[in-house]
C-alpha cells in the first residue's frame, strides 16, 4: 500500500476532527493500482483484518461505540426493522420532524431491508430537499477512531453533511473494520464496480454543531455469526462483482431472490437474513462455477460457503425433498450431450416436466435455442 499517501489522507481527517468541524472528504486516486505494492498481499492482509473484526465483532462493536459516543452522538441498537421505527418515532416525537432529507430512498440496500419508504409513508413523514433531518447510510464504522466512512455511491454527500443540525445513520452490525488504516483500500474495492475511481467519500466523526444518532442493526446477522463456516460471508464488501459475472443470474436474473438481497453472496446469506424455510432454494441456484471467486476482490471462498449451507440446511432437515429430485433431474438433461443434441421442442418440453407445479408458479422456464449443442459449440468454436 501506498503509505505516503493514506498517511496525508488520514493527517487531514484527524486535523479536520480535531477542528471540530467533524467531516473530512477524500476522493481515491484516478488509477486503482497505484494503491497497491504487492495487490494479492495487500487484499489478502485487508481480508484478514475483515475477518479478525468479524471473529471478535463484541468487542470491536463496543470500542466503536466508545469511540463514537458523546453528548453530540448517539449509538440505537437495533435487533430488527421494528426496534429502528420503535426509536425512529421517539426522535420524530422529540425534535417535531415532518420531513426528511434522503436523496433516493430506493437505492440504498439497507432502506429497502428495512422498509423505510412504507414507514415514512405510514408516518406521514414526506421527503423532502430541505427536510427538518438527514438521513445517511454509514457504509463503515472505524472501530479505533470511533468514526463512520460514508461512501459518495450510497447517495452520501460532504456538504449534506456539514449542513445539517440532525443526521440519522444506519448501518449493519457487520460493517465495522478495526483498523482505519485500511479505509481507502475498502474505499477503492467497494466502489470499483460502480467507478471507484471517481467516487468520493467522507470519514465522519460528528461534531459539536449537530446532533447524531446512529443506529446499528442486526436483522438476523447473528444467525450467520453463530455459524463458524459461513461467519466470513459477513465481510462481503458488497460491491456486487460477483454478480456481472455470475451466469445463474445472467441466465435467469434475479428471480430465485424475489428479495433486496441477490446474487453468489445471497446464495449463502439469504436463508439466514430471511428464512431457511422461504430461502432454502436459493442455495441451489449455483453451478459452483467459481467465476464469482476469480472476480471477487477479497477472494472469499463463496462455492465451498455455498456448499456449507446446503449441507447446514441439510443437517436440518430443511431440504425440499421435491426441489432436490427436480435439480437432479434438470442437472441429467444438461450434463448430457445426446439429450442437448436432441431438437429444440423436446427439450424445452422434458425441462418442463422436470419442473414442480410449485416452481413454475413462480419461475419462468428458460426456452432453449433452436440449435443443437453440437451446432452451438462448433459455432463458438469457430467465432
Ligand atoms: S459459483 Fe455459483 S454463484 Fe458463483 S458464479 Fe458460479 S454459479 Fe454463480
Ligand atoms: S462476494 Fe466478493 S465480489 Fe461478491 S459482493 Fe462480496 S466482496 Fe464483492
Amino acid at each position: 500500500m501506498n503509505k505516503d499517501y493514506y498517511n496525508s489522507f488520514l493527517d487531514a481527517a484527524e486535523k479536520s476532527i480535531k477542528e471540530n468541524k467533524g467531516a473530512q472528504l477524500f476522493k481515491t486516486r484516478d488509477d486503482i493500482g497505484s494503491l497497491f505494492v504487492d495487490r494479492d498481499e495487500t487484499t489478502w492482509r485487508f481480508r484478514t483484518m475483515l475477518q479478525h473484526t468479524i471473529e471478535n465483532l463484541d468487542e470491536e462493536l463496543n470500542r466503536f461505540e466508545k469511540h463514537f459516543t458523546n453528548k453530540n452522538n448517539a449509538v440505537y441498537w437495533a435487533s430488527d426493522y421494528q426496534d429502528v421505527f420503535a426509536s425512529l418515532k421517539k426522535i420524530f416525537k422529540a425534535q417535531k420532524v415532518r420531513s426528511v432529507r434522503l436523496p433516493n430512498i430506493n437505492a440504498s440496500t439497507i432502506f429497502r431491508e428495512l422498509g423505510m419508504k412504507f414507514f415514512l409513508q405510514e408516518e406521514k413523514i414526506a421527503l423532502s430537499e430541505d427536510g427538518d433531518i438527514q438521513f445517511f447510510v454509514a457504509d463503515m464504522m472505524l472501530a479505533d477512531l470511533g468514526a463512520l466512512l460514508l461512501l459518495n455511491q450510497s447517495n452520501n454527500s460532504y456538504s449534506r453533511l456539514t449542513n445539517s443540525k440532525t443526521n440519522v445513520f444506519f448501518t449493519t452490525i457487520d460493517r465495522i473494520m478495526s483498523n482505519s488504516d485500511w479505509a481507502e483500500v475498502y474505499h477503492q474495492l467497494a466502489t470499483y464496480r460502480s467507478g471507484g475511481n471517481t467516487q468520493e467519500a467522507v470519514f465522519f466523526k460528528g461534531s459539536s454543531q449537530c446532533n447524531n444518532y446512529l443506529f446499528i442493526i442486526d436483522n438476523q446477522r447473528t444467525q450467520l455469526l453463530y455459524n463458524k463456516d459461513l461467519r466470513q460471508s459477513l465481510t462481503c464488501l458488497q460491491c456486487g462483482r460477483c454478480q456481472d459475472v455470475c451466469p445463474v443470474l445472467q441466465t435467469i436474473g434475479d428471480e430465485p431472490y424475489n428479495n433486496v438481497f441477490s446474487g453468489p453472496i445471497a446464495n449463502v446469506t439469504l436463508p439466514y437474513l430471511e428464512s431457511h424455510e422461504s430461502y432454502k432454494h436459493v442455495n441451489y441456484a449455483c453451478l459452483l462455477c467459481g467465476r464469482c471467486e476469480e472476480v471477487c476482490p477479497i477472494s472469499l471462498p463463496i462455492r465451498d460457503m455455498i456448499i456449507d449451507s446446503r449441507r447446514a440446511l441439510l443437517l436440518e432437515g430443511n431440504v425440499d425433498k421435491r426441489e432436490q429430485r427436480m435439480l437432479t433431474a434438470e442437472r441429467k438433461q444438461l450434463m448430457s450431450r445426446s439429450k442437448m443434441n436432441a431438437s429444440k421442442m423436446m427439450k424445452n418440453i422434458k425441462l418442463g416436466c422436470f419442473f414442480t407445479s410449485e416452481a413454475k408458479k413462480t419461475r419462468k422456464l428458460p426456452v432453449f435455442k433452436s440449435e443443437t449443442f453440437n451446432k452451438l459449440y462448433l459455432k463458438s468454436k469457430n467465432s
